[in-house]
């Protein structure tokens, strides 16, 4: 193997820099030409390619989203929109790619391999962590840490007001971003698509606050419950308007809303994702030297670890329910 590729894909997350970075000088390192494609695989199917060297990765480690920018790419998801990609690769000599991305990105890699004679390893990257075969995928950390900067502040103007805040995070279908934050920033309730709640339960946890003097509650909620709340409400926004006025209407006490949004998603990448990144980025270009393909890399107890992209698409990755009662118990 010469010549090989890397994208970054799907939402960005702190930390894809750090992974470019490690794939593009370990490719050097071990004497490989290393290509860098713009714009996920929609620059694969346009032959949006620059050629990288030691410097084109140059101050980087330490900025949020990805210097390869990011696209979600609907013609990748058809067997000629790929077609058009395999051809662009081989055109441009290159014989293994590495797809830096969440599961979606696994998935169109995992076609592009069996599809083609191309290797293809995946770096798990996703702030949602929930890739399965994977301690911690890059972003996730970081992601953490703004919602507890957040958590911090929302809590000084919680306090000064009495209020109860419900503040809403990412994760998608997951809830593992939103309870470990949950716990490390001190919610009072943390509400996860992975397990059933009950509002009459919160309301009574708030009061019950209430009645030992505690006169201001966070109440995280993660963006994919699917308690459907919403009939309560004329508008289709998000759910935890919903349940703050359902808690709101149940207690008497008065709630706010914080979708927290995007800003999860940016950020400096803290020391946990630049080293993360660094070592899967180096490990994913260790696999293509070994001829490997449609593998992804992983971190399992501190180890970098590989396996099937099959096995991290169709495992799937739990919430720990243990933390979750541990959180429940600590807030009480
Ligand atoms: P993420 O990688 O963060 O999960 P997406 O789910 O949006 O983000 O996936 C990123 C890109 O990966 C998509 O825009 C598409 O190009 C490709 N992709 C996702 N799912 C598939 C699929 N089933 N088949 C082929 N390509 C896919």
């Amino acid at each position: 193997m010469d010549k090989i590729g890397v994208l970054t894909s799907g939402g960005d997350a702190p930390g894809m820099n750090a992974a470019v970075r490690a794939v593009t000088r370990k490719a050097i390192y071990e004497g490989l030409e290393i290509i860098g494609i713009k714009r996920g695989y929609t620059g694969v199917i346009e032959s949006d390619f620059m050629v990288m060297d030691r410097g084109s990765v140059a101050d980087i480690i330490h900025r949020g989203g990805t210097m390869l920018h990011s696209a979600r790419c609907e013609e990748f998801r058809t067997e000629a929109g790929r077609k058009k990609a395999i051809e662009q690769l081989k055109y441009g000599g290159i014989e293994g790619l590495i797809v830096i991305g969440g599961d979606g990105s696994f998935k169109g890699a995992q076609l592009l391999s069996e599809e083609s004679d191309i290797k293809v390893v995946g770096v798990p990257a996703t702030i949602d962590n929930d890739i399965a075969c994977t301690d911690y995928s890059i972003g996730y950390d970081t992601a953490m840490n703004t919602i507890l900067d957040a958590i911090n502040k929302i809590r000084d103007t919680a306090t000064s007001h009495e209020r109860t805040f419900v503040v809403e995070t990412m994760g998608r279908h997951s809830g593992i971003l939103t309870l470990m934050s949950g716990l490390a920033g001190g919610a009072e309730s943390i509400l996860v698509p992975e397990i059933d709640f009950s509002l009459e339960e919160v309301c009574e946890k708030l009061n019950h606050g209430y009645e030992r003097g505690k006169l201001h509650s966070i109440i995280l909620v993660a963006e994919g419950i699917e308690q459907d709340f919403t009939s309560s409400t004329d508008n289709n926004e998000s759910q935890a308007f919903a349940i703050a006025e359902e808690i709101s209407n149940r207690t008497g006490f008065e709630t706010r809303v914080t979708v927290l949004g995007h800003l999860q998603r940016g950020g400096i990448p803290t020391a946990q994702d630049r080293i993360l990144g660094s070592r899967l980025g180096a490990a994913a270009v260790d696999l293509l030297l070994e001829g490997e393909t449609n593998k992804m890399v992983g971190v399992v107890h501190e180890e970098v670890k590989s396996f099937p992209i099959e096995e991290s698409l169709t495992r799937s990755k739990d919430l720990n329910k243990e933390i979750y009662k541990l959180a429940d118990i600590l807030s009480l």
